[in-house]
Parts: structure tokens; C-alpha cells; sequence
């Protein structure tokens, strides 16, 4: 059996400079005194959170969002400092873990702050307000719940945010100036909305201008927003190892179900990477591709758990150990995270998101 080398069976690669350069572009496309928070929610969209978020930090930034509690509390154990916002909507068993690593908890609704004002210990919080997504927020023209937060004891109101649908440019406009009413009309009945934040990477390629205090990009940061964005680089690569290589003869299946048949003599390689890592099963039986020496070479047969097969017969040199590209570049030859979604009927998001724990993350 070949050993699978430092990198192991299957790894990410993390492309600092194009991290760096993500960072440039967001930042050029805002104004001044608009911070970033970017969104390392989900293990950073699959990237890896503490070393995204410890790079980000590098870069001088302040401010992160998660979704839970604990993905707060794991940055802050690894050193990361500055505002944590946690996105979703924690419950007072999470209350100990808030306090203990200062993280900020969004407020979800009235109801929802009045349970964290319940806790009993003095809890940093930002308001959502709901301006349309109808998920998390007070409903932005519900004034005296918006300023019932204001008047809970162990509830510190930081900042006021909303979330963009991206339903297209008219119904942004809507709640852009749904937002900025709401805190308009805090401000006049003498509450202070604090930092306020309304664009993800939708909102900041369409109206950066709207920004407030902070811009919470995700997808974009990772250089895979569905959309074009100017310039933008991918952050994360996804590789795998050929394990094994087969010569087929004309008529012969291979694979569970047998689902693939060779057409013609087949030179097939197993590659060490399944659909327990991220890879979409639905991208099996020639829907997919994989980058081999600068080629493109169509997943065939079911993708397994733990590994896929190749068809590299038009591709020579190929050898036990030879590195295999699922997201990235190879040669000439890339595959981006925009590709994989369009093949398996989602979203760069997705895919990148549910990339798993045994993937190896590390700096190119
Ligand atoms: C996930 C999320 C973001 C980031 O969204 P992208 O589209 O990936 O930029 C921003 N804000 C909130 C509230 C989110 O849930």
C-alpha cells in the first residue's frame, strides 16, 4: 500500500495571497469607515476557521460572525480577539459559553431577548431586524419591540443589523431604507443603534454604498461568489492521491452497481477521496471531472464514501500517487467551486460548506 505523504489522503490547500488580495478588493469596495466582519460561519465555508480567521486577523481584521456559540468559542481558543458575533439564534444554554469567550449574540426577537435577558449575566448583543428575509429579527417597523431591547438590564445593545435577500435590486432598495428607518427612528426616540451592518457579498456587489459600520462578506471573501465579482481569486483547493490504477478491458463494469462499463480498453484510477469528504455523489457517472496532470478526467462509476474512480485512459503518466484536483487548478486545466455547483444543481456555498473534518487544511 503507498503511504499517503504529509498531506494525507485527501487535503485542502489555502491560497494566502489570494486571501490577502480578497480582503484588498472588499475593502476598495467600500466606503472608509465600513469594517469588515467577514462570515467564518461553518468552519469558514468549509476552509477552515481558525486558520482563516487567524489570517484575517493578520490582516488587520477586527470583527468575525459565526453562527453558533461554539464555533465562537473555538476561535477565541485560538487566539482570536475582537468582535465575534454570533449569527444564530443561541438559547440560555449557551449562556455560559457567551460570557465565558465574550462573544456578541444576535438578538432574534423579542421574545428571544427577553430569554437572554432571563440568564441573568450582563450579555453583549446586536439586534436583527427583519426587513423583509422573514428569519431571525424583529420586524423593522415594530418600534416598541425594537426598543424594549434597549430597556433590558443584562442586554448591552451594540448593533443593529439586517440580512439582504438578493431578491434583486428593487426589494434591496426596500430594505435597505426599511433598515435605516428602523435605526432612524431609534436614534429620534433617544436610542443608540450602535454599529450597524446590513451587506453580505450580494449587498456589497450591488450596494456597497448602503454599507454601515460593517460588511459581513462570505462567499465572496472565498473567491467563489455565484455571481462575478471584480477580480476576485478562489481561496481553497481541494486534492485527493490516485491509489490504484486498473486496465479494463472493452464490456467490463466497474464500481458499485457496476454502474460504470468500459466502452472501450480503460485505464481506471481509484483516488482517495468520497462523498463523506464533500464531493456531491451526484457528480459520479461522468457528471464530475477531476484534473490530473493538467487534464480533465470524468468521475465514473457511483462515487463511494471514501473514494471515486477516474477514467484516465487519454491521459498517460498517470501513477499510484499522482495528485488529483477536485477544486482548483491543475496545469492549465481548473475546476472552480461556481463548476461543481452548476454540475450538482447547488451553490459554490454548499459545496464549500460541507467539505468534512477529514480533509486535511493547510497553507499552500
Ligand atoms: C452567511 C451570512 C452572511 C455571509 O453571506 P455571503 O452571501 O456568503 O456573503 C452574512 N450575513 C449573515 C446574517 C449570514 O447569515
Amino acid at each position: 500500500m503507498l503511504t499517503a505523504g504529509a498531506r494525507g489522503r485527501a487535503w485542502i490547500e489555502l491560497d494566502r495571497a489570494a486571501l490577502e488580495h480578497n480582503v484588498r478588493v472588499l475593502r476598495g469596495m467600500l466606503p472608509e469607515r465600513c469594517a469588515l466582519m467577514p462570515a467564518v460561519k461553518a468552519n469558514a465555508y468549509g476552509h477552515g476557521a481558525v486558520l482563516i480567521a487567524g489570517a484575517l486577523q493578520q490582516l488587520g481584521v477586527g470583527a468575525f460572525c459565526v453562527a453558533t456559540a461554539e464555533e465562537g468559542a473555538e476561535l477565541r481558543q485560538a487566539g482570536i480577539r475582537g468582535l465575534i458575533l454570533v449569527l444564530g439564534c443561541a438559547g440560555p444554554e449557551d449562556a455560559s459559553l457567551l460570557a465565558e469567550y465574550d462573544l456578541t449574540q444576535t438578538v432574534a426577537s423579542a421574545d428571544h431577548a427577553a430569554a437572554l435577558n432571563g440568564g441573568g449575566r450582563p450579555l453583549c448583543v446586536h439586534i436583527a431586524v427583519d426587513t423583509g428575509m422573514h428569519r431571525l429579527g424583529i420586524p423593522w417597523d415594530d418600534v416598541p419591540a425594537l426598543e424594549s431591547v434597549y430597556r433590558m438590564d443584562k442586554l448591552r445593545v451594540g448593533g443593529l443589523y439586517t440580512h439582504l435577500t438578493g431578491a434583486g435590486d428593487a426589494f434591496t432598495r426596500t430594505q435597505i431604507a426599511r433598515f435605516y428607518a428602523a435605526a432612524d427612528r431609534l436614534r429620534a426616540d433617544g436610542f443608540s443603534p450602535g454599529k450597524t451592518h446590513l451587506l453580505g457579498s450580494y449587498g456589497i456587489r450591488r450596494f456597497p454604498a448602503a454599507a454601515g459600520d460593517y460588511a459581513r462578506p462570505g462567499i465572496a471573501l472565498y473567491g467563489a461568489a455565484e455571481q462575478d465579482m471584480p477580480n476576485l481569486r478562489p481561496v481553497l483547493s481541494l486534492h485527493a492521491r490516485v491509489t490504484a490504477l486498473h486496465r479494463l478491458p472493452p464490456g467490463e463494469g466497474a464500481g458499485y452497481d457496476l454502474a460504470f462499463t468500459a466502452r472501450r480498453e480503460t485505464v481506471l484510477a481509484a483516488a482517495s477521496i468520497g462523498y463523506a469528504d464533500g464531493l456531491p455523489r451526484c457528480l459520479g457517472e461522468g457528471k464530475g471531472r477531476a484534473l490530473a496532470e493538467g487534464r480533465a478526467v470524468p468521475i465514473v462509476g457511483r462515487i463511494c464514501m471514501d473514494q471515486c474512480l477516474l477514467d484516465v485512459t487519454d491521459v498517460p503518466g498517470i501513477r499510484a500517487g499522482t495528485e488529483v484536483v477536485f477544486l482548483g487548478s491543475s496545469g492549465q486545466a481548473r475546476i472552480t467551486a461556481r463548476d461543481l455547483a452548476a454540475a450538482s444543481g447547488t451553490i459554490p456555498n454548499e459545496i464549500l460548506s460541507r467539505l468534512g473534518p477529514r480533509l486535511r487544511r493547510m497553507w499552500r
